[in-house]
């Protein structure tokens, strides 16, 4: 059997045993389509059931989390927690609370997680967790009440040497507190559980900043790979989010133009460039919505509905809010109106078909398991520093992330060219995220 056979005969077998996953499908579609040539070079990989292995998660944990709202009624959402795959390093992957969550979706984050953990560099392995709690307009109170209950029952299946679960969408610092707050309570372990936690209390310096820096990172070492840079380019992200946020402080510092933001109701358009400090305020502070921007800044626009945001006239659009959000029409869109580059911050943004567009329009296409491992980077430096019990300071932290996004892109690059589909960064991190992962495994025996 040659690597393209084995490829789809794994791929039919994944299609029949989880028929309504769409999303992890999606995912697992993306990165196997990449592997054949590597089956080709390494047909002990076959013979060790080496895919069939990993598109399985080794353990999945659903759970029941009830909660008392602030009118005294009694909730119920569903947790999840989803071990995929420890070859190499504990089970490392965010929580996401937001009531699109299912199976599907944690599933293909925490599939992605183990080569994005992988092109890191740092011995983690992938797993990916939530709920379909909504923590919109939930009092703290009632979020407090959700992330006890929820880590009543999570605290038995992590720890600081098994799975260290981190923010998502719907988790921030305030969650990862509360979270953190009552392991501690319930375990008496005052150890590195969690990571995004709070600078009093074991976080690192960075991290808050670090998928959005990462990002930039990324995207400016493929254009300086090419001869190009921020500098002077029209920019556009989606969400106003954590990423967003940072992706956009990192992109003005280098010299770029940031037209538009986006959050789950509609965008905002300035043509004098986004001021960041309104959008702070407006998200980090006062828990707002995008809207609000024009109340201060009226020279903005504000249109609601999300995707219209791909049809405004950019260089470099950095997608950092959901999946999904840029399908086929929007990708015709930024393609006729002369996007160069496309780096992705959030998790699988780019449907298939936007990506092929892209890749037949020769856009420089940043896929999100290379261009947003900062965020799960600098996880794992804070890992590091618990464990040492240390801190860094917040500039040992920064060039840090940067050699390790500049490494991705390299090493994928590089990947790329070696198993002969040169310039394709997305199957160069497929590439080379799996490879890692598959020595480790083929090391540990069946297992
Ligand atoms: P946040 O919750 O901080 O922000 C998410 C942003 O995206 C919000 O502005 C939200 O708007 C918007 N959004 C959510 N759903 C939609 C939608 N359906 N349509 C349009 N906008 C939407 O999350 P993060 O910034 O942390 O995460 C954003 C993405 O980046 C996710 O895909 C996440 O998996 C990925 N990521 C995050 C990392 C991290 O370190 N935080 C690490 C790596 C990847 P609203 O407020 O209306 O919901």
């Amino acid at each position: 059997m040659n690597g393209k056979e084995y490829v789809s005969s794994v791929l039919e077998k994944v299609k029949k045993t989880n028929p309504a996953e769409k999303e992890f499908l999606d995912a697992v579609i993306e990165v196997l389509n990449s592997l054949a040539p590597v089956f080709d070079k390494y047909p002990e990989f076959i013979k060790a059931g080496l895919l069939e292995r990993i598109v399985e998660p080794e353990r999945q944990i659903l759970f029941r989390v009830p909660w008392v709202d602030d009118n005294g009624n009694v909730q119920v959402n569903r947790g999840f927690r989803v071990q995929f795959n420890s070859a190499i390093g504990p089970y490392k992957g965010g929580l996401r609370f937001h009531p699109s969550v299912n199976l599907s979706i944690i599933k293909f984050l925490g599939f992605e997680q183990i080569f994005k953990n992988s092109l890191t560099g740092l011995p983690i392995g992938g797993g990916k967790g939530g709920s379909d709690f909504d923590p919109k307009g939930k009092s703290d109170n009632e979020i407090m009440k959700f992330c006890q209950s929820f880590m009543a029952e999570l605290y038995r299946h992590i720890g600081a040497d098994t799975d260290v679960p981190a923010g998502d969408i719907g988790v921030g610092g305030r969650e990862i507190g509360y979270l953190y707050g009552y392991y501690k309570k319930i375990s008496s372990l005052s150890e590195g559980v969690l990571t995004g936690k709070g600078l009093t209390y074991g976080g690192s310096l960075a991290r808050t900043e670090a998928t959005g820096y990462g990002l930039v990172y990324f995207t400016e070492e493929m254009l300086n790979d090419n001869g190009d840079s921020f500098k002077d380019k029209t920019v556009v992200i989606s969400g106003s989010g954590n990423v967003a946020i940072y992706a956009t402080q990192k992109a003005q510092e280098l010299g770029a133009k940031v037209v538009a933001l986006c959050d789950s109701n509609g965008y905002i358009y300035d043509a004098d460039g986004i001021k960041l400090d309104v959008v702070k305020d407006i998200k980090e502070v006062r828990r707002g919505r995008i809207s609000e921007y024009i109340n201060e800044v009226p020279t903005a626009e504000y249109h609601e509905g999300c995707r219209g945001i791909w049809t405004i006239k950019c260089d470099i659009a950095l997608p950092c809010a959901t999946q999904g959000e840029i399908d086929a029409d929007s990708a015709k869109i930024l393609v006729q109106n002369g996007v160069n580059v496309v780096a992705e911050g959030a998790n699988m943004p780019s449907t298939l078909d936007a990506i092929e567009i892209f890749q037949a329009n020769n856009v420089f296409f940043g896929p999100a398991k290379a261009a947003n491992a900062g965020g799960v980077a600098c996880s794992a430096l804070e890992m590091s520093q618990n464990s040492m019990r240390l801190s860094w300071t917040f500039e040992e932290v920064d060039v840090k992330l940067k050699d390790i996004m500049q490494n991705i892109y390299h090493n994928s690059k590089n990947a790329a060219i070696e198993f002969g589909c040169d310039g394709n960064i997305l199957v160069g991190s497929n590439i080379a995220g799996f490879m890692k992962v598959a020595e480790a495994m083929m090391a540990q025996g069946i297992v």
